[in-house]
């Protein structure tokens, strides 16, 4: 079996008008399906691919059955930092709020050490991710033009996309068309290529440092904590929690996803403005991906940070 790394990857989610300007990635026709549309329940299923199967299925065989084996606080801690920095830092500050939809600025050598961190949590190369995520925005819930549609049940946008794996979603010509910026950089090209071979030297500095605890946990448990996390942003906030905003879309904001992704579940103020740097408008809505920028802002490494429009500081009640 050829395994083709592309195929392994994934990413989160969301949706909207306007992400990054959508006009800009949005040019021509649509993208072309090769599904015939659009019943209720989405056309027909893509061939289940068995390496993502065998991927997925292994890491959450290590994550459940062996990681107790080998249990520490230490190693719990390890899960929690990384957790943090792959998913909080790298895939919502980095691949998300920074790349995706240019929320903000930060010098290059910064933006490359930020979407180095995402592609350490193992959810594609940034320019897969950016261009599926650019096209959840473009066409939110389409049961064929939004790569995790909703539409098509819980399971499908949680993790059945990755398992049946739309051919375009590896198709240079759809990058091109929705992740151009990144594909004239050639960091990025490396990287979308390379993002899983990055693992090892990881796996070699955690082994020196706490032995097979370490690799199980900070490797197998936290990718699947953070793969979980991750795609309850296009799973559950499409269906449960309440709405700000009338979107055009059923997005929701969830609490609980928030506490989860780092302020990534006021997925419903997301999506009534995408390019907002800050997803949580209310005070209680915690969301400390904004907290990041907001020290990156301080120490004068993030700037043209885009707020809110003025006349629509608080959302509707
Ligand atoms: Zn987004
Ligand atoms: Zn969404």
């Amino acid at each position: 079996m050829v395994l083709c790394k592309r195929y392994l990857l994934l990413t989160i989610a969301h949706k909207a008008q306007g992400l990054l300007d959508s006009s800009a990635y949005c040019e021509g026709t649509f993208m072309t399906s090769t599904y015939p549309s659009a019943s209720p329940q989405g056309s027909q299923l893509p061939a289940l691919n068995w390496t993502n199967v065998a991927f997925f299925g292994a890491f959450h065989v290590v994550a459940l059955l062996v990681a107790p084996f080998f249990f520490s606080w230490s190693a719990i801690a390890v899960a929690l930092l990384l957790h943090w920095l792959f998913g909080g830092i790298g895939i919502c500050l980095g691949f998300h709020r920074l790349i995706s939809h240019r929320s903000f600025q930060v010098p290059k050598w910064l933006e490359y050490v930020i979407a180095t961190l995402g592609a350490l949590a193992i959810q594609g190369g940034p320019i897969f991710w950016v261009s599926g995520h650019r096209q959840h925005h473009a066409f939110t819930e389409h049961v064929d033009k939004d790569p995790y549609s909703a539409q098509r049940g819980f399971w499908w946008s949680h993790i059945l996309w990755i398992l049946y794996p739309k051919p375009e979603f590896f198709d240079p010509n759809i990058y091109q068309k929705y992740a151009p910026d990144l594909m004239r950089q050639p960091y990025y090209r490396w990287l979308d290529r390379n993002f899983l071979m990055l693992q090892v030297p990881l796996g070699l500095v955690l082994y020196a440092l706490g032995g097979w605890s370490f690799v199980i946990y900070g490797i197998a448990v936290r990718s699947v904590l953070l793969w979980h996390s991750t795609w309850l942003v296009n799973s559950a906030t499409h269906m449960r929690g309440y709405r700000s905003f009338e979107s055009d879309d059923g997005s929701r904001n969830c609490w609980w996803v928030s506490l989860l992704t780092y302020g990534e579940g006021w997925h419903n103020n997301h999506h009534a403005y995408p390019r907002v740097a800050k997803s949580g408008y209310r005070w209680w809505e915690i969301d400390t991906t904004w907290w990041a920028i907001a020290v990156l802002q301080k120490l004068g490494l993030a700037k043209k940070v885009i707020a809110m429009p003025s006349q629509q500081v608080s959302p509707e009640s």
